[in-house]
């Protein structure tokens, strides 16, 4: 309806408007602030795309997660209707890339049914790789269950961490085991030729795979590209900054066409551990030549005190190719609460009492859904999901956790096993979960049948038959093997009921029932996913596989357009339906889903920061904001060179928390952590400018002088120079003119646009002696 996309039209700006009407023909760059409007400028871009006529489902649409995809459906639905946002291909690098391998498999070396490697898979096929490493160096002789004894094995899983980190990095950025060879890096090399054959020989791919392997099909099937460009007339991507190299790579042979809209903020970008590389900004100015460069400087989300204090934050990161020019008509609202508390259950206690007192004043309308905590890692959730149970404080947890559940975990592997062409990683898994005798028991007889199956190079599935048919002799109890037979025999009534055609429903809850006792102690797991109302104590598993059976509907609703063939598929629950659908829970375990339905739910949510991106909430706690979280220096153990641009994008992370809040931001750190370790308040907040804040609790914060611009006392263990002091004493002459006698340190770091802070004070120090 060109009356509802006129008024959403109106709901812009001028800047805005003129991006999202710009001419669909040349391609568009939006970069601005947090909370300026990239995302909704780019529901009208996509709304514009629609009006010039370009059919809904050649419309390409890149989130960075699944929760943001669904979220921008909905936006461009309540414009032009949901049946046609429903055919808009709104979605992730991940899933885009997955489909487009899963049609043209075969021309991968799989079949469409091709399994996807998670970390834990990576890891058994990494060690595999080991093994026929060492293989290699013994020229190949030698007896394979010798070399598998139990020290081997043990030395290989040592080792797998590092290789598993190299073959991510070598598949973030595209490099063959050719590459290595030429770099004279044999070992490496091979270890990535046997990973790759491991992982074709068993008709696997890993999540990096979808990004390369697409791009190998659009380069090396020119009927393939053909497709592609046919398909997809329009691309628009939100969050760019995020975007890694190869994504981009991908990006570029897609929008060959030009027709393509990117979004993005490079100051909020914070994934570069996953390969994440600002650089596109360039490279995208370089291949696009004759783009439009559209830039918003207004926010709109925050009060005037979050979005000043953001900004004094953001400027001290030196490397920064772009100092946007940020400002807001909004009222400067409250101060920020920054409070000291003494130990983690009182930063608890005060969240809470925050909690209650800002919801129970209604004059504010302020309920839960409109109030987020934030932290740095997983684990400090935890705490406060035990809290807020005590307190029967409804929230949600947003991201990974269900699906990382044991239990869910379990009917996963379960399900399988019913898929053709399942490895062992899943029967191994299934057979875990359905023993029923304990962990050692259970891990013997697992270790058993491994060193069978590598004997015999069979797979674990025909070692098991074997062994506990009894055609092999094992070392095996009479009780262990009518146990390994009965789970045998359940595994199997499980595929039948696959190939009798059973509805994917019915083959879950069947999953399901399989599960021994000891599963409904995992009560956790039903608080965890709780939206809205806490679950009773006595809540078992039959809870948790109703959330599994809610994915089985949005899944249908989202996969299959039409009512009929979503009756259909229902029915006729077919292997590629229980495919698709293993392919989309696996797919929401990646990419940080939340549920649609988690939305709107009057529950506070508990997210890391990573997770919260593109968000908003009035009322934001970023709890343990201590130096030990925000920078994690220590968990990167890096050396000072390394500091500096690591700190950056902690300060960045710390950036996009604090643009989260509309309303209200607190900031909280503890000086005293579960370990009566002593901690220190994050250095970030100390560059926080004074008078926008409100220090509450002990002195230690305000005990620290506000320094001009930005005071990081950096421990710099070759010089003595500290960013925020001068780096020369009084009566020294500066050996560089441009700068004045009692330059801070940060002034010359910005000025000769370096990053390492060793290099000024190498200078220096050098420069004195010469003196
Ligand atoms: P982030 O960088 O965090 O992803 P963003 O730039 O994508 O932020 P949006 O999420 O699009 O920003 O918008 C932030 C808020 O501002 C939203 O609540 C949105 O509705 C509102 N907003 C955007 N543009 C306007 C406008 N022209 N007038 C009023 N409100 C606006
Ligand atoms: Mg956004």
């Amino acid at each position: 309806a060109p009356k509802k996309y006129y008024e959403y039209l109106h709901s812009l700006n001028d800047r805005q408007k003129e991006a999202a009407c710009n001419d669909v023909a040349v391609p568009l760059m939006i970069v601005a602030g947090p909370g300026s409007g990239k995302t909704s400028t780019m529901v009208g871009r996509v709304l514009t795309l629609l009006k010039e006529g370009i059919p809904p489902s050649n419309i390409l649409a890149m989130t960075f997660t699944t929760a943001a995809a669904s979220e921008m459906r909905e936006r461009i639905g309540t414009v032009v209707g949901k049946a046609v946002a429903k055919e808009i291909a709104i979605s992730t690098f991940h899933s885009f890339c997955l489909q487009l391998c899963r049609t043209h498999a075969e021309k991968l070396g799989r079949t469409s049914e091709f399994i996807i490697y998670g970390h834990g898979q990576q890891r058994r096929a990494v060690i595999e790789a080991e093994r026929l490493l060492e293989n290699d160096k013994n020229n190949g002789v030698g007896d394979t269950t010798k070399q598998y004894d139990a020290d081997i094995k043990n030395s290989f899983k040592d080792k797998a961490k590092k290789w598993q980190k190299f073959i991510t990095q070598a598949k973030a950025s595209g490099r063959t085991p050719e590459d290595y060879e030429m770099k004279g890096d044999l070992t490496g090399a091979s270890v990535l030729r046997h990973y790759n054959e491991i992982l074709r020989s068993c008709n696997a791919l890993d999540y990096h795979d979808f990004i390369n392997s697409s791009i190998t099909l659009l380069t090396n099937f020119p009927e393939v590209y053909k497709e592609c460009q046919d398909m997809w007339r329009a691309i628009v991507v939100d969050e760019f900054q995020d975007t890694s190299a190869m994504q981009y790579c991908l990006l570029k042979i897609l929008a060959s066409h030009n027709h393509i809209t990117i979004v993005g903020d490079e100051d909020q970008s914070i994934f570069s551990f996953n390969g994440a590389d600002v650089s596109g900004f360039d490279s995208f100015r370089r291949d696009f030549p004759d783009y439009k460069e559209i830039r918003l400087s207004k926010n709109y989300r925050s009060t005037r005190a979050i979005v000043e204090a953001a900004t004094a934050l953001i400027q001290n990161n030196s490397k920064r190719h772009h100092r946007k020019l940020v400002e807001t008509d909004n009222p400067s609202g409250c101060k920020i609460t920054v409070k000291e508390c003494h130990s983690e259950d009182s930063q608890c206690a005060f969240v809470i009492d925050k909690i209650i007192e800002t919801t129970s004043t209604t004059a504010e309308g302020c309920n839960f859904g409109n109030i987020a905590v934030l932290y740095r890692r997983q684990v400090t959730g935890k705490a406060f999901q035990v809290s807020f149970r005590n307190r029967k404080i409804p929230f949600n947890v947003h991201g990974v956790a269900f699906y990382r559940k044991k239990v869910i975990k379990a009917i996963m592997a379960i399900l399988r096993t019913t898929l053709p062409g399942c490895d062992d990683g899943p029967w191994c898994q299934a057979f875990k979960a359905l023993l029923p005798c304990d962990k050692e028991e259970k891990k013997k007889i697992i270790d058993h049948v491994e060193k069978i199956s590598l004997a015999r190079e069979c797979s674990f599935i025909s070692a098991a038959t074997d062994i506990f048919s009894a055609k092999v002799s094992g070392t095996f109890k009479r009780s262990q093997i009518t146990q390994g037979r009965k789970v045998l025999s359940t595994l199997d009534s499980l595929s039948k009921l696959v190939e009798r055609e059973q509805s994917v429903s019915v083959i879950i809850s069947s999953a399901g029932d399989m599960l021994p006792q000891k599963y409904l102690l995992e009560k956790r797991a039903v608080v965890d996913i709780d939206n809205g109302k806490l679950l009773n104590e006595d809540s078992d598993i039959r809870s948790v596989l109703q959330f599994l059976m809610d994915d089985v509907s949005d899944f249908l609703s989202t996969h299959f357009s039409s009512s009929v063939e979503r009756s259909k598929t229902d029915e006729k629950g077919c292997a590629s339906t229980l495919q698709a659908f293993i392919d989309y829970i696996s797919l929401r375990e990646t990419e940080n889903f939340r549920s649609r339905k988690e939305e709107n739910k009057n529950s506070i949510t508990l997210t890391t920061i990573h997770q919260s991106k593109g968000l908003e909430w009035d009322v934001v706690f970023i709890v343990q904001a201590n130096d030990s979280e925000i920078p994690l220096l220590h968990e990167y153990n890096c050396t000072v060179k390394e500091a500096g641009s690591t700190l950056e994008e902690e300060r960045r992370l710390l950036y996009v928390a604090m643009t989260r809040a509309r309303k209200k931001l607190y900031i909280l750190h503890v000086t005293v952590d579960s370990n009566r370790q002593l901690l220190q308040p994050s250095r970030f907040l100390r560059e926080i400018p004074v008078h926008l804040l409100e220090v509450q609790g002990e002195e230690t914060l305000r005990k620290m002088p506000e320094q001009p611009s930005g005071d990081i006392p950096f421990d710099d263990s070759e010089g003595n120079i500290s960013i925020g002091k001068p780096i020369m004493g009084q009566n020294e002459v500066s050996p560089y003119p441009e700068l004045a006698q009692g330059c801070l340190a940060n002034d010359f770091l910005r000025k000769f646009d370096i990053d390492d802070r060793s290099v000024v004070s190498h200078i220096f120090h050098n420069w004195g002696k010469k003196q």
